[in-house]
């Protein structure tokens, strides 16, 4: 068959199995993931727990509408609450669905408490997923090309930049919406200043201040959520990618205020809250939300930072992170040759620009696989360079 799906290149390797953060294809050779699904392996391949929390739910029923009440939905939803700022949970199945709930949410309460209010501010480099208003959200041209036209209604700022902000935001401005470290963007990383203006400006102008968590949300950064490093309180968060430990789920979490704006019948969803993939986010939230579990994602992220910073070569400009998102700027488009070599030589990385490589490995790496990650990583540097330079 030829390759169904013509989005995606085509790709030859063949995966048999996961154990942790390494990959093993059908001919028996191992490959360190640096990408984890695109940062959903939180807890890496075949966790036993999550494996037998998921199958004691698939057992009972797989689906349950959400018309009806379920254990594990419920749970998830009280930990969520319990450790944020939030006070209601709208569960669906991916991060563009989530930010479209939450777009919908502040369209809403613009209508209600600022005589119609409806734009939402989002940053240049964003990216908040692929459906048409999650699209015309993110801030980058290139996805907006074929969209013509967009979703009306959104306006881009530049991010880590408090004065473009102030002069975009007006009395038409419902919500603004950032990711606490811009991941597809770049791997980009705004400072506590900007972030805590950020904070105020949305405050003074009765404007409702939305993080994007879905990447960096549930110990990515080595805090449970990344907001709490910067010591902002938002009105609503979306999660998504490892919430249900790579079952589809998502999440929009909002404070009380934002919480009263829906009432019965504003949201809805049928797949939405999965039964299996609440179960397995249970489990997940377990093993997280631990001071020791966050130290050991601290102490380790900033382990690989070292390593590659360590690897010297004249085409890297800079690296650059917060916990595990990691981020290689090259001064060269060579980061699809860096991916395709690395590849071959058993690391997996991700090029999201020509000249940067993201790294989101499953939270739970070990030092040994960074260790061997960072030689891999050091060889292909080796190789590229005697090309280039
Ligand atoms: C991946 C991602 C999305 C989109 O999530 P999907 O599940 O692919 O829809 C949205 N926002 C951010 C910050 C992301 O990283």
């Amino acid at each position: 068959m030829k390759n169904y799906d013509n989005t995606v290149a085509a790709c030859d390797i063949k995966f048999k199995s996961g154990k942790g953060a390494v990959l093993t294809d059908t001919r028996g050779k191992e490959y360190i993931d640096l990408l984890a699904g695109v940062a959903v392996n939180l807890l890496g391949y075949s966790d036993s727990g999550l494996l037998a929390a998921a199958e004691k739910q698939m057992k009972k029923y797989i689906h349950l509408s959400r018309i009806f009440e379920d254990e594990n939905r419920k749970k998830l939803a009280a930990g969520l609450i319990a450790n944020s700022f939030g006070n209601n949970v709208y569960f669906v199945n991916s991060g563009a669905e989530a930010n479209e709930v939450a777009v919908k949410m502040a369209r809403k309460w613009g209508i209600l408490h600022k005589k119609g209010a409806y734009e939402i501010i989002t940053m240049y480099n964003s990216f908040h997923g692929r459906t048409i208003a999650a699209l015309s959200a993110t801030g980058q041209k290139k996805f907006h090309k074929y969209l013509k036209p967009k979703s009306p209604g959104f306006k881009y700022a530049k991010y880590n930049d408090i004065s473009d902000l102030k002069k975009k935001i007006s009395a038409k401005t419902a919500a603004v919406m950032i990711e606490p470290v811009q991941a597809e963007g770049g791997v980009n990383i705004p400072s506590k200043a900007y972030m805590k203006q950020l904070e105020s400006v949305c405050r003074k102008n009765k404007v409702l201040l939305i993080v994007d968590e879905v990447q960096t949300g549930l110990g990515r950064t080595g805090y449970l959520f990344a907001y709490q490093e910067f010591g902002i309180v938002p009105d609503i968060m979306t999660l998504g990618k490892g919430l249900g430990g790579g079952f589809p789920l998502s999440a929009v979490v909002a404070s009380e205020k934002a919480g009263k704006i829906f009432c019965i019948g504003d949201h809805g969803t049928t797949m939405g809250g999965n039964p299996v993939a609440c179960a397995a986010g249970n489990y997940l939230m377990g093993k997280i939300n631990k001071k020791s579990f966050l130290a050991g994602v601290k102490s380790r992220s900033s382990y690989l930072a070292e390593k590659l910073k360590n690897v010297s070569s004249p085409l890297i400009k800079e690296v650059r992170g917060k916990g595990f998102i990691v981020g290689i700027e090259f001064k060269k488009n060579i980061g699809p040759a860096v991916t395709a070599q690395a590849l071959k030589r058993g690391l997996i990385l991700n090029c999201p620009k020509p000249n940067i490589i993201r790294i989101v490995p499953p939270l739970v790496i070990e030092k040994k696989d960074i260790d061997r990650a960072a030689e891999i990583f050091e060889k292909v540097m080796k190789t590229i360079q005697d090309r280039h330079i």
